[in-house]
């Protein structure tokens, strides 16, 4: 309490930063007049930059990198272990229960695909408009063999309003899935996920959380939540590209036809019949990336072991002084799904009306030397909701934000404002 305390007024950047480095954190970059600055790094969300704790471990055991599984000698034997203990290690990061299975994957695209795949024969899916492209797409566009059929439930204009349109259409047909977004990548909010698991389970639906967002920056329990299943990257979990993972109920995924065929992930092929392997084997062909599960795995350690409620706080104290600071800002607005949903995670998403969102970034980047994304997010339908089918611009946070990038943002966007760029 006395961490969280502290991080929530003006002392933010003294506590997370030092307890959990990342690599870069005080990278210069050009700026147009020919001058250097610190990046200020706002775009946590896209991609957040590796833990010190994972760069050091990477470098210590890339000499140990041998095949797994499959071969005899020491390395590989050392090679197996360390990534076993590293999918150990994942699945404890996002609560899995004893039964749970943990599969690693490239990303949460990956793996929400891979859930696509083994959703059982005639099984219907529910999918709010909300939705990253990953958590959308891979549900309409069944591929062949697949046997799902998907529905995409329009979001209401509230939170109690929304559940309740879930709840109605649960009641209406039986739907073998819900799939939801643990934290937008555009606003930052959810629905009560609690809420969604007691409306799903109630009706007989399994629920699917897409934790892109939201496992890196709050945390997330399978057996808490009572969730099926959990999604996420470690690209955005502060351990390199590449890695990720796919975590929940055995029974579909051992059942499930892989979308990927080939070596590890079979028991027994002939020319006339293969027979697969359970999972997580089923799932993972070919030479799974032993060291990006092993990087992911330390990033999931080094948070797990922050002060609880230290990130968190930490988080919060920049969104507010961001979406303060922006809400001074004549003509800009901040994007909000809903008027009543919980707090959101550090992603604000804004409009300057008459301003196009790729030249602002553009001036912050050349002159600021502040890093946001700009565009339609992945979210289209999301962008097209919230009346930005134009673009928007959005700033993320994460453990190496300092409250000076923060500032840097409103004090520049104010300037390029009154300026009348
Ligand atoms: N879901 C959400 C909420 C995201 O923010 C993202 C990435 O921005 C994804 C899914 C897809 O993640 P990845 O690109 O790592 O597969």
């Amino acid at each position: 309490t006395a961490i969280a305390e502290r991080t929530s007024c003006a002392g933010v950047d003294d506590v997370i930063s030092p307890l959990i480095p990342v690599v870069g954190g005080t990278t210069t970059v050009p700026l147009v007049d020919g001058t250097q600055v610190i990046y200020a790094n706002l775009d946590y969300a896209a991609s957040a930059p590796a833990l010190e704790a994972v760069a050091a471990r990477v470098t210590e055991v890339l000499p140990l990198y041998a095949s797994v599984h499959r071969g005899a000698g020491y390395l590989s034997q050392v090679s197996t272990a360390l990534y076993e203990s590293s999918r150990q290690s994942i699945a404890r990061f996002v609560g899995a229960r004893e039964d749970d299975v943990a599969i690693i994957t490239r990303n949460t695209t990956d793996s929400l695909n891979l859930l696509a795949g083994v959703v059982p024969a005639g099984g219907r899916v529910l999918v709010l408009d909300v939705e990253h492209h990953a958590n959308l797409l891979p549900w309409v566009h069944s591929r062949p063999g697949q046997g799902h059929s998907a529905t995409i439930l329009p979001i209401a204009r509230t939170v109690a309003e929304t559940l309740q349109a879930l709840a109605d259409e649960l009641a209406r047909q039986p739907y073998a899935l819900v799939t939801v977004t643990g934290a937008s990548n555009v606003t930052g909010e959810s629905l009560p996920l609690d809420r969604v698991i007691e409306i799903a389970h109630a009706e007989g639906a399994r629920v699917a959380v897409d934790g892109a967002q939201l496992v890196p920056h709050r945390g997330f329990s399978l057996a808490e939540s009572g969730a099926d299943y959990v999604a996420f990257s470690g690209h955005k979990t502060y351990a390199p590209f590449g890695a990720g993972a796919l975590v929940g109920r055995r029974d579909w995924l051992d059942a499930g036809t892989p979308y990927l065929a080939g070596g590890g992930a079979v028991r027994d092929v002939r020319t006339d019949r293969t027979v697969w392997q359970p999972a997580p084997a089923r799932h993972e062909a070919g030479s799974p990336n032993v060291i990006g599960a092993i990087a992911l795995a330390e990033a999931c350690e080094q948070l797990a072991a922050l002060p609880a409620g230290a990130l968190h706080a930490h988080e919060q104290a920049l969104r507010d002084r961001l979406v303060t600071g922006l809400s001074g800002i004549q003509g800009v607005e901040v994007a909000r799904i809903w008027p009543d949903s919980d707090e959101p995670v550090g992603v604000v998403t804004f409009t300057v009306p008459d301003h196009d969102p790729g030249l602002v970034a553009a001036y912050l980047a050349a002159e600021h030397g502040i890093g946001v994304r700009d565009g339609r997010f992945c979210a289209h339908p999301l962008l097209a909701h919230l009346g930005a089918t134009g673009g928007a611009i959005r700033a993320s946070v994460g453990v190496g934000t300092t409250s000076e990038a923060v500032d840097r943002l409103v004090t520049a966007l104010s300037a390029y404002l009154s300026a009348g760029a």
